[in-house]
């Protein structure tokens, strides 16, 4: 195979294969930022349920204070009635203090009803506080993971980088400008010919041409993409049955699909 056609062939994966990497390692912040904010849900519904059992025990300690506040107004009523002149000023005091009892126990009735919900209150909190340590603790792994796994593409980075600069130092130069044209705009610069087309548009070949490819000693472009184009044996596709081999010849039609005026270009090495 010629040379460069076989180091243009393995720069090409040496180039995808920083590609794939490059994106991942831009990709793995994002999925850190992704399982913090997961975290920061489960920290919130913490609070939720903190903020939840504080406003629990004020409501209880403010009934509380109302009760003895009512307990105060009994004992300042029973002790005025020992006082009073007349059955209505009495009756009156006696008003006041059944309402009083009826506070106290509106206020008792309450306490209870936030006594019952502080226990849901508190199991909630208590859930809510497992799922943060087990989801704290994945975060934990699953960042340590990210940033073994950063560390490692880096480092098949940086000896992807090297082969490629090796690659490209033994490739000649107007073969390696044009791979960098059309890997540019086409994100891929070399494709397979087979069945006597580019693999990559899928344009017939020109007989003469495809001829060519398949020796692999020549760098030839396909003529429609501009991909460099390379044979491989081993997908040869056989057409007839193999009874009696003739020199296979392409149909008049498909070589007219073949535009003249712009042939297949071959680019030779100037080594
Ligand atoms: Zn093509």
């Amino acid at each position: 195979m010629n040379p460069d056609l076989e180091r243009l062939i393995e720069l090409e994966k040496v180039d995808r294969e920083i590609a794939r990497l490059s994106d991942e390692v831009a990709a793995l912040p994002k999925r850190v930022a992704a399982i913090e904010e997961k975290l920061a849900e489960h920290k919130a519904a913490v609070e939720k349920a903190k903020a939840g059992i504080k406003g629990n025990e004020s409501s209880r300690r403010q009934l509380e204070a109302d009760i003895r506040g009512f307990q105060e107004k009994i004992v300042k009523y029973r002790s005025q009635s020992s006082s009073v002149k007349t059955n209505d000023e009495y009756r009156a005091l006696m008003h006041e203090v059944e309402f009083a009892e009826k506070q106290i126990s509106g206020c008792e009735d309450k306490i209870l009803e936030l006594m019952i919900s502080l226990e849901n209150e508190e199991k909630a909190l208590k859930q809510a506080e497992a799922e943060l340590k087990a989801e704290a603790a994945d975060v934990e792994k699953e960042k340590a993971e990210t940033r073994v796994r950063t560390a490692e593409d880096e480092k098949l980075l940086a000896g992807l980088k090297e082969k490629r600069t090796t690659l490209r130092s033994g490739v000649n130069e107007s073969a390696l400008a044009h791979y960098d044209r059309v890997l540019r705009q086409r994100k891929s610069a070399i494709s397979e010919a087979r069945d006597q087309k580019c693999m990559a548009c899928f344009v017939m070949l020109r007989p003469q041409t495809w001829q060519e490819i398949r020796t692999n000693e020549h760098i030839v472009t396909c003529s429609s993409c501009g991909r460099i184009l390379y044979f491989d044996p081993a997908n040869e596709v056989v057409a007839e049955p193999p009874k009696k081999k003739t020199k296979a010849r392409p149909p008049e039609a498909e070589r007219e699909a073949e535009p003249e005026t712009s042939p297949e270009t071959e680019i030779t090495p100037a080594q």
